[in-house]
């Protein structure tokens, strides 16, 4: 087993024995937000026909050469044609028929007049402008016809693709599962949250993290619950997680007499990949495979900014692949730093930092202690800078990668333009 990998390194292990799930059949008004695992044809034309865009009149353009308010030309109105109608017969030289937004256009009539633009007369209607060929008409087809590429397998459906399917009249489509992931957690000092914790005992909450941030994703997390540190006892709950896509422990995955996840994971049949990442948070990481069954698994840390930040750096990426995105990362913006910071070169830190948006760009804030044990700073943050491996120093107004956490930071408080 690797030990000591860089975090690109280990991301390109485990991604290079990530594969996406198979597909499901879905109704379509399910699917919003899956990733699609057909591409999709179209079957029809969009609109079926020519089409007026307009309330007004459809007309032939010959006839009305030279037409405007000082000298209208008059046509005879032969029928009417709304939404959802038919033209009775097509319209010959010097008619004119009624036409409403969306009704098909009449054989013959090669443009529409808005009303706004015309005047009644009796029977006939005065046109007051010389309209071009096609104006105020939507083509058959303009949106797509019939053999047109609609939609491209790998895209993320959201509102205008579930419309588009709706148009085409597919009501059922073929999606990528989503991964299920088993969360251990792990440790004798651990209680539930809602048992009364005494002195010496720690509410367990990594659990509860990466769940959500399974969901996030749009994965679906299996809590196995807290195992105590015996081997025995882990083995027994691992065991529960097997039938999942990816397990995911947290805590005694490190040095000490009490971690005895690694242990465990081999005697089930895991070949390890790789322990340790040269990160901060983080270190402890291990990963594996579990070959009987193909269960990734993710020896997380237990401190609680350990394991979140490892996570979002290795198994989000990963569940992404499974669920058959193509993009896997999180978006990375430029921003200056408002304080110097330092370390010893060797391992890459991710500092929790808040953005604040200057008119000269963002400016990155580190959010007091860097502890792992400090879970509310991830509250505090939006953001990590990556402060890579080989510095030690980053100076003040220094321009950083900053990988944003926060979805809703692009959201504003106002308009914005
Ligand atoms: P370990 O990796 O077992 O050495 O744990 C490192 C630290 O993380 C210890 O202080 C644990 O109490 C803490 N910790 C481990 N698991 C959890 C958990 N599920 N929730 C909160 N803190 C935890
Ligand atoms: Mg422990």
């Amino acid at each position: 087993m690797r030990e000591g990998l860089t975090v690109e390194e280990a991301q390109t292990t485990i991604l290079g024995l990530t594969h996406p799930l198979g597909a499901e059949t879905l109704s379509a008004s399910q699917a919003a937000n899956r990733v699609l695992a057909e591409s999709i044809d179209s079957g029809r034309r969009q609109p079926p026909n020519d089409c007026s865009a307009m309330d007004g009149y459809a007309v032939r353009v010959a006839d009305l050469r030279g037409a405007s308010a000082e000298s209208p030309v008059a046509l005879p109105v032969v029928f009417e044609v709304a939404a959802g109608g038919h033209a009775a017969r097509p319209i010959k030289a010097g008619e004119a028929a009624r036409i409403f937004t969306g009704a098909p256009l009449p054989a013959g009539a090669d443009a529409v007049v808005r009303q706004e633009d015309t005047r009644v007369a009796d029977a006939d209607v005065e046109i007051l402008v010389s309209p071009a060929s096609r104006e105020n008409v939507r083509d058959a087809g303009e949106d797509f016809d019939v053999g047109d590429r609609l939609i491209e397998a790998g895209a993320v459906l959201g509102a205008a693709h579930l419309g588009v399917l709706a148009s085409i009249g597919r009501s059922v489509v073929s999606v990528h599962q989503r991964p299920t992931v088993a969360i251990l957690s792990g440790g004798n000092e651990l209680v539930e949250p809602d048992r009364p914790a005494d002195s010496g005992q720690i509410v367990s909450s990594n659990s509860y993290t990466l769940a959500a941030q399974c969901r996030e994703v749009g994965a679906e997390p299996l809590y196995l619950g807290i195992a105590e540190d015996r081997p025995e006892a882990i083995e027994a709950k691992l065991r529960a997680g097997l039938r999942a896509d990816v397990i995911v422990t947290s805590a005694g995955v490190s040095v000490g007499d009490h971690d005895h996840v690694r242990g465990v994971l081999e005697r089930l049949g895991c070949k390890l990949h790789f322990w340790g990442v040269l990160m901060k948070p983080g270190y402890p990481l291990v990963f594996g495979v579990i070959e009987s069954t193909g269960t990734l698994v993710f020896g997380l840390p237990g401190n609680p900014v350990s394991a979140a930040v490892t996570f979002e750096q290795f198994v989000r990426p990963a569940l992404r692949k499974m669920i058959g995105h193509r993009s896997l990362f999180r978006p990375v913006v430029r921003a200056r730093l408002t304080e110097k910071m330092t370390k010893n070169a060797g391992r890459l830190h991710f500092v929790r930092v808040a953005l604040e948006s200057r008119d000269d760009g963002l400016h990155a804030t580190p959010t007091g202690n860097q502890s792992s044990g400090v879970l509310t700073s991830l509250i505090r943050g939006v953001g990590l800078v990556i402060f890579p491996a080989e510095r030690e120093n980053l100076d003040v107004g220094e321009e950083v990668d900053v990988q944003i956490l926060e979805p809703g930071f692009f959201d504003r408080d106002e308009r914005g333009f």
